[in-house]
């Protein structure tokens, strides 16, 4: 029998968040770390809310980030009979008992608690009474302790406890015959010898409800590790809905599965001042004990910073991989340059996300070269044709096509144009040469370019520039 085997059960009623995922990674991670066990559990009996595309929505998280799970993920939803089995026994042995209240009866009660001030909670009325009534709809109750505590030493919260009398005979089978989720956990974790239950801290709850029904079952009490929740930079809880918790946001902007696996590990753990962790430091390095107790709040500023790390760092081949799928994702056609390598080369060390390399490269494919007329109406003048002029002849020729001989002309020309800002001539040129306002260092970019490119975008502009004086 292995020592350590964790799981990760999502219910697929929304998109994963960043919390969730923080979760699967620090499951994966502790199993990967003692060569255990990492298993996948669908937690989908909840049929109102349930949805497919969120299924297939954690299939394709887990894999693009490389948390791969042992054996088939198990559904909840293919056990049901099994979980009825285990109630209809309990129901035998006098642990669980038919309630037949009905609504109207159960909404008096929360309002008779409402009103005097203590927590809505169901009064037992059927506990006692083994009521077998045919023919009328009934939910099945666990009999919860009536004295004594649930007490438990979660790894990072230390020892939580409540008094029984603060939980009341919650329902494990609803009135439509399905089970609810705090009797299908208890059941799956014993079948799948879960040994480290981790989750969210908004759980802690459910685990008292949860070692109560694994006490009245005689299964062996797992080991909890709640985490402590991530807020968003407002100070907010994430939620499901909530757009910058969602990961697939971060997937189509450009960020690397090893940055949001590194930030968030992060997020909740640490390991002396270290910020940066690659997958296999990870594995290696990742303990129950440097969990952090207090919230944590998700950075993208810090995101960023990581995603920057991630692109100069890893392999030119996986970093080629992930932008033909970053381009794929996003429909994209890859640009066609001969030298695109060297342009990628060029602006991996300046990129904070993917987005960012295929901005680059896209200024140099003739494709996407295009001038806003608006944007040109700034520069309807005849100094600026005459400059462009003064370029294409001095480009043209050019032979020995390198940074000192291209800024060598753009020197030359502050020389000649004196009545222009240098600046401004640098401006001229980079809108002309790419239809852009702001570029990196733009001799680089004519370097990147090529002369037959720049005399394609000179020629270009000088008859656009004209036509537009012409029209004007
Ligand atoms: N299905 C629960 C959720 O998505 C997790 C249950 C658990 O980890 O015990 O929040």
């Amino acid at each position: 029998m292995n020592n350590v085997i964790t799981r990760f059960a999502p219910s697929p009623t929304g998109y994963l968040h960043i919390g969730n995922i923080r979760t699967a990674l620090y499951s994966w991670l502790y199993a990967r770390k003692n060569n255990g066990y990492f298993f996948l559990r669908i937690e989908d009996t909840d049929i109102n809310r349930n949805n497919k595309k969120y299924i297939s929505y954690i299939f394709y998280i887990l894999e693009w980030l490389g948390l791969y799970w042992d054996n088939k993920p198990i559904y909840q939803s293919e056990r049901i009979d099994f979980y009825k089995e285990i109630i209809y026994y309990m129901l035998d042995k006098n642990l669980v008992y038919k309630c037949y209240c009905d609504h109207n009866r159960l909404k008096k009660i929360r309002e008779i608690c409402l009103l005097n001030k203590i927590k809505p909670r169901y009064d037992n009325y059927c506990r006692e009474k083994n009521f077998n009534i045919k023919n009328k709809p009934y939910v099945i109750r666990f009999k919860n302790f009536l004295k004594g505590k649930v007490l438990f030493k979660d790894i990072v919260f230390g020892d939580i406890k409540i008094n029984n009398n603060e939980l009341d005979d919650f329902i494990i089978l609803r009135s439509n015959g399905i089970p609810t989720y705090n009797f299908c956990v208890v059941i799956d974790d014993y079948n799948m010898s879960i040994t480290h239950v981790i989750r969210g801290e908004d759980h802690i709850n459910n685990t008292f409800k949860q070692i109560n029904i694994i006490k009245s079952l005689n299964y062996n009490i797992p080991n909890y590790i709640h985490l402590p929740l991530i807020l968003n930079e407002n100070g907010n809880k994430l939620s499901k809905r909530n757009i910058s918790s969602n990961i697939d946001k971060y997937i189509e902007s450009g960020f690397l599965p090893e940055s949001i696996l590194n930030a968030l590990l992060r997020l909740g753990w640490s390991y002396k001042n270290n910020e940066i962790f690659h997958v296999h430091e990870m594995k290696r390095l990742f303990n129950l004990t440097n969990i952090k107790k207090s919230s944590s709040i998700l950075n993208f500023k810090k995101l960023l910073w990581i995603n920057k790390y991630y692109i100069s760092n890893i392999s030119y081949k996986k970093l080629f991989i992930y932008l033909k799928n970053f381009l794929i994702l996003n429909n994209i056609k890859i640009p066609k340059l001969d030298n695109f390598s060297e342009i990628v080369s060029f602006i991996l060390p300046r990129s904070f996300l993917l987005k960012d390399i295929y901005d680059f490269c896209i200024i140099f494919d003739n494709n996407y070269f295009f001038l806003d007329r608006n944007k040109m109406s700034e520069f309807y003048k005849n100094i600026f044709i005459k400059l462009l002029f003064f370029f294409k002849k001095k480009f043209c020729m050019l032979y020995l096509w390198n940074i000192n001989n291209i800024n060598k002309i753009i020197f030359n020309s502050f020389k000649i144009f004196v009545t222009l800002n240098k600046k401004y001539i640098y401006k001229v040129l980079r809108f002309f040469l790419t239809g852009k306002i702001c570029t990196v260092n733009i001799s680089t970019i004519i370097l990147f370019l090529g002369k037959s490119k720049v005399e394609f975008r000179l020629n270009y502009s000088i008859k656009k520039l004209s036509n537009f004086k012409f029209f004007l």
